[in-house]
């Protein structure tokens, strides 16, 4: 008699070269040639295609350094476009959300998906389905690993990648010794430096030989978190997901600047701009923020012309997430820590202690907050099938000269109407 066998199963869905996916769904032409896309500023190297890894070039190795090689090969080069990549993570997001009720969204580019719903013999299967979908729906290739915990999800995700499928599950193998003994030390999840040179010392390697180690031995020579590792290892969940409905606790916008900024009024267009980014950030999900922190520095490399760092943090009365409100506190932070004859690289704004906005209604509620709350809507509406910043604050400036050196940004927005790609037809 055979029993259909439920045991917790937990996915990983990573998308493959993901800033180069997002380039090449807008421009087939560069779909088989090597790709590359450039951090911030365009310094280093943060995304590749399959092909340019092939011709060796590094992952987060300085653009120059590559450039030989990136010349000699054609190599296609794209700036850093963050608002096509946050768009295209979304979609891909609310893709995965439809395949089941627990998601927690890692990173701009994985999520942890729980599918212990399904049985041991189709989860192979419905990893291949939430694949296609994802490739279907959004035009991103991923690699999805099935396991009975995180880390061994991350394991398995790290086979996936290598394989056509781009599925691989571990649930139902009895030995995946062999498996883990491939796996080096430093590969596993929530191994870093410090504790890979540890365990090296200690003569730990591989993933199998952290998964045979006793867990005296491991709990009594580092810490908790390393024993929860090796627990993972051997199938045991110990990392839960941390799932939307335990939603963000704070949201930070902050860019470094493609020149120096050295200007009060220049500085104040650029912390609006993120200040309005961020409130419109909380807002769609739903969240309104008690306190504000601002900071601006300038680059620790430049001594010449002295280091400044400084913040400063407003705790409001009542929770809001209306832009006024905030642009107003964050420019009041600014003037108190703005400092005359520096070079500033670098600002943000951080939006902390969010909560719900949908009951932070208050006795103090009137109908100007309503007619405000209003406003952020149709502002939010508009920008969003206008383009970015269609309407806007007056302070956040018109010019933005401090803007990102974005020397080879493919200029796709896909919240843009004017950069939809065209269509000929001969
Ligand atoms: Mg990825």
């Amino acid at each position: 008699m055979s029993f259909t066998q439920y045991t917790k199963k937990i996915a990983l869905v990573d998308c493959n070269s993901f800033y180069v996916s997002c380039e090449r769904l807008f421009n087939p032409k560069i779909r088989k040639k090597p790709v590359v896309v450039l951090s911030n500023n365009d310094g280093c190297i943060i995304s590749r295609s399959t092909e340019a890894k092939a011709l060796g070039i590094k992952m987060g190795e300085p653009y120059f350094k590559e450039k030989d090689i990136i010349v000699k090969n054609n190599v296609q080069v794209f700036s850093s476009n963050y608002s096509l990549y946050g768009d295209m993570s979304r979609r891909v997001m609310r893709t995965l959300k439809r395949f089941n009720s627990g998601i927690e969204v890692y990173s701009i580019d994985e999520a942890f998906l729980d599918l212990s719903n399904f049985s041991d013999d189709e989860i192979e299967e419905v990893g291949k389905e939430i694949r296609t979908t994802v490739l279907q729906w959004t035009g991103i290739p991923t690699s999805i690993g099935i396991a009975k915990t995180k880390t061994l999800s991350k394991v398995a995700n790290h086979i996936a990648k290598k394989k056509q499928s781009g599925v691989v599950s571990l649930i139902g193998i009895q030995n995946i010794d062999p498996i883990l003994e491939k796996v080096e030390i430093n590969d596993v999840w929530g191994v870093g430096r410090q504790l890979t040179k540890f365990y090296h010392k200690n003569g730990i390697y591989n993933a199998k030989q952290l998964k045979n180690k006793s867990n005296t031995w491991v709990k009594k020579s580092s810490n908790v978190l390393s024993s929860r590792t090796a627990m993972e290892l051997r199938g045991i969940s110990c990392i839960d997901l941390e799932t939307t409905s335990s939603k963000r606790k704070s949201c930070v916008v902050s860019r470094s600047f493609g020149k120096r900024v050295e200007s009060f009024q220049e500085l104040k267009e650029a912390v609006v701009g993120y200040a309005l980014n961020a409130s419109e950030k909380i807002r769609s999900e739903s969240l309104a923020t008690k306190t504000i922190t601002i900071f601006i520095r300038t680059s620790p490399f430049q001594n010449r012309f002295g280091y400044y760092s400084n913040s400063k943090t407003i705790d409001l009365p009542i929770s809001t997430n209306n832009s006024i409100e905030i642009v107003k506190a964050v420019i009041c932070g600014l003037k108190v820590i703005f400092k005359n004859g520096y070079r500033y690289q670098k600002a943000g704004v951080m939006l902390s202690h969010l909560s719900d906005s949908t009951n932070s209604k208050n006795l103090f509620s009137s109908e100007k907050d309503e007619k405000i709350n209003n406003l952020m809507k149709s502002i939010d509406d508009t920008n969003y099938r206008y383009g970015r910043s269609t309407l806007s604050l007056a302070s956040a400036g018109v010019h933005k000269k401090y803007n990102l050196k974005r020397e080879y940004s493919s200029k796709i927005d896909t919240a843009d109407f004017h950069s939809l790609p065209t269509i000929k037809t001969i």
